[in-house]
């Protein structure tokens, strides 16, 4: 079935509040898409993951923004964070199970290391490319398109 991507974000934010909240991070979504032809649980599981991510890599006063467009009969969903970023050795791997970047590790932030490995499972399952950019005390960009 068609799943809007709006009620599903605004769904994840009020979700994600209380957390946001407490590390002084803001949720923003702006934009508009077409409905994305996949299944609502796996999209929901997906977005949640990277929503998840952007806020406990993010630092207090820090944001994440949900940006929704449309390329060439394409909807993009964009998760950016103002967070700690990903370095360059790492970058090859944080989409392997169980792999978790040095710094993450370091400053004690909990996770298996699962969450981006599941996204990009689903990401293939539901015919989704998806692109992630990042720079080390900066932030982090993932873009997937439907
Ligand atoms: P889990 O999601 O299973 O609870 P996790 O968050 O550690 O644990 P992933 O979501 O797979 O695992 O992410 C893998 C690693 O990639 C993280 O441990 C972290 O080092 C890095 N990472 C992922 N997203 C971000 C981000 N938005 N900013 C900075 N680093 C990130
Ligand atoms: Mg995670």
């Amino acid at each position: 079935s068609y799943v809007e991507m709006l009620p599903l974000l605004k769904l994840i934010v009020t979700e994600l509040k209380g957390k946001a909240d407490l590390a002084e991070v803001s949720l923003n979504i702006s934009g508009t898409c077409k409905a994305v032809h996949a299944d609502q649980t796996l999209l929901y599981q997906l977005l949640f993951n990277l929503a998840e991510n952007a806020v406990k890599y993010n630092r207090p006063g820090g944001s994440v923004d949900f940006t929704l467009s449309e390329i060439n009969n394409c909807s993009v969903i964009q998760v950016t964070d103002t967070g700690i970023g990903i370095s360059k050795e790492d970058l090859p791997h944080v989409f392997e199970p169980f792999y978790r970047a040095d710094r993450s590790r370091s400053q004690k932030i909990p996770g298996s290391g699962l969450g981006l490995s599941v996204v990009k499972t689903i990401a293939e399952s539901c015919g989704g490319d998806i692109r992630l950019e990042s720079t080390a005390g900066v932030g982090t960009t993932i873009t997937i398109v439907f």
